[in-house]
């Protein structure tokens, strides 16, 4: 089997070769029809997250083994399972929830994989999907998709489970607008499911007109330049005075900066995305403006299920998708790098 591999951080991904494995116990064996390109295989590539300061958080040292194959956002076809592998048949169409826990931590054990302590998500700390085969450990990681397209229905496995989980953390979801900062990927799924979960209003921020463009004609009922002097005044007026929930899912210093200064008194930010930075608060007015700043990790398996459930009654977030051939991978991530990508990219290794 062919895959595209992390050998040595911060170079292109390399194509390797192995023999396709054989699935033995509760593995499943996928051939990979759609594998989603995320803005975080750029972090993994690199090998590191940007902690602000100058300093690193190495994934190496979270314990990423190099090789290891991208890709986390996959649909395959069962093509081979181990003897254990209980409710899957050979053709069968899923989705892969990347996010494995151990199984045996306290958080895996209250269904929480996501907080595990020692994590073994598919395309971060074990092979992925960029490959024509891609092994599940078991088939409880495996989504049905029915007849939705696999192009359409891999990115629910990332940008979609995340930004489900993101949303769900908003109490006030159908009372009162929520901003949401960052229009790629992530924002327009984010800007998607709060439409499909009943959301009151959107209103999406970013730096990037085309970008905000994209936001508007998916439905956002306002779009701010994040970079204009006056976005926080912008958001306080499109609020009637400030935020009650923020969801960030660019994450660098600047969209930290803006989101918590647009909320109102007990308003919560949410901070989703990964770009990193770093961010000095003064403390007196988190407590005087009864504030709460809550991180939001991937989705849990439960989540990934709700997530489907919602998707069978609503339709599929309308995110504009683009597919490519597997060998594209390392073009396309440099279009994701230099902020040329619309929506998802979409490969497609069996084509
Ligand atoms: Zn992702
Ligand atoms: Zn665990």
């Amino acid at each position: 089997m062919r895959m595209f591999q992390v050998c040595v951080c911060g170079q292109p991904l390399r194509l390797n070769e192995q023999p396709t494995p054989q699935p033995t116990g509760t593995q499943v064996l996928l051939k990979v029809l759609a594998a989603g390109v995320c803005h975080s295989d750029l972090h993994l590539a690199d090998g590191y997250f940007d902690l602000g300061g100058g300093n690193k958080l190495s994934l190496e040292a979270r314990g990423m083994k190099l090789p290891v194959t991208l890709g986390h956002e996959n649909v395959g076809e069962v093509v081979a399972f181990g003897p254990d592998a209980k409710g899957v048949k050979v053709g069968d169409r899923r989705l892969a929830h990347p996010w494995i826990g151990c199984g045996t931590c306290a958080p895996c054990r209250r269904n929480e994989e996501n907080h595990c302590t020692a994590m073994r998500s598919l395309g971060v700390f074990s092979n992925g999907g960029y490959a024509d085969f891609l092994m599940v450990p078991h088939p409880r990681y495996l989504f049905d998709i029915g007849d939705l397209p696999p192009e359409r229905a891999a990115p629910l496995a990332c940008s979609g489970v995340t930004t489900y989980s993101a949303l769900k953390k908003v109490t006030t979801l159908k009372s009162e607008p929520t901003v949401i900062i960052g229009a790629g990927g992530l924002g327009l799924m984010c800007l998607a499911l709060h439409k499909a979960m009943g959301g009151h209003s959107a209103i999406v921020v970013d730096i990037d007109p085309v970008k905000r463009a994209a936001a508007k004609q998916a439905g956002a009922a306002a779009v701010v330049d994040g970079m204009a002097d006056d976005a926080v005044a912008q958001i306080q007026k499109l609020t009637g005075g400030g935020a009650w929930a923020v969801i960030d899912v660019v994450g660098s210093s600047q969209s930290a900066r803006l989101g918590i200064d647009s909320l109102s008194k007990g308003g919560k930010y949410i901070i989703v995305g990964l770009f990193g930075g770093d961010l000095t608060l003064s403390l007196p007015p988190i407590p005087m403006r009864a504030l709460t700043i809550q991180g939001s990790y991937v989705g849990s398996v439960p989540e990934m299920a709700e997530l489907m459930e919602l998707v069978r009654r609503t339709g599929l977030p309308a995110v504009p998708v683009t597919t490519r051939p597997l060998d594209d991978v390392n073009a396309v991530m440099d279009e994701l790098r230099a902020g040329k990508v619309i929506g998802r990219v979409v490969l497609t290794p069996a084509n």
